[in-house]
């Protein structure tokens, strides 16, 4: 199992923005609802520039048990986000939890 189904730090924490064309609405996969519109080239994950930051798709609690409700339609910046990057390790330490071994 993925360290991320118990962790969630990145999604509740990293402003989320990606290509307006990843949206449903313009052929993409990203769900309308869940994003708003930056500039007309740029939507950000709805919740993700509150403070505090979390994704509107980030169900269950952080550290213990999260998933993501459009896992299957998430951004390309949420697909290439890394597990066990120095990002990942920022995220996570934000939120009280360790840095995942290497
Ligand atoms: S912070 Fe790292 S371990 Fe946690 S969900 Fe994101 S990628 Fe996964
Ligand atoms: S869309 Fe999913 S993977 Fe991306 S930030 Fe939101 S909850 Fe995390």
């Amino acid at each position: 199992m993925s360290a991320c189904q118990s962790c969630g730090a990145c999604c509740a924490h990293f402003r989320v923005d990606f290509s307006a064309f990843e949206l449903q609405s313009e052929g993409g996969s990203v769900p309308d609802a869940l994003a708003v519109v930056v500039n007309d080239s740029t939507c950000r994950m709805r919740g993700t520039d509150h403070m505090p930051a979390r994704c509107s798709a980030l169900t269950g609690r952080i550290g213990e048990k999260v998933a993501c409700g459009i896992y299957e339609w998430r951004s390309s910046p949420c697909q290439e986000f890394e597990e066990g990057s120095e990002a990942c390790h920022r995220a996570r330490l934000r939120h009280g939890l360790t840095a995942l071994a290497d």
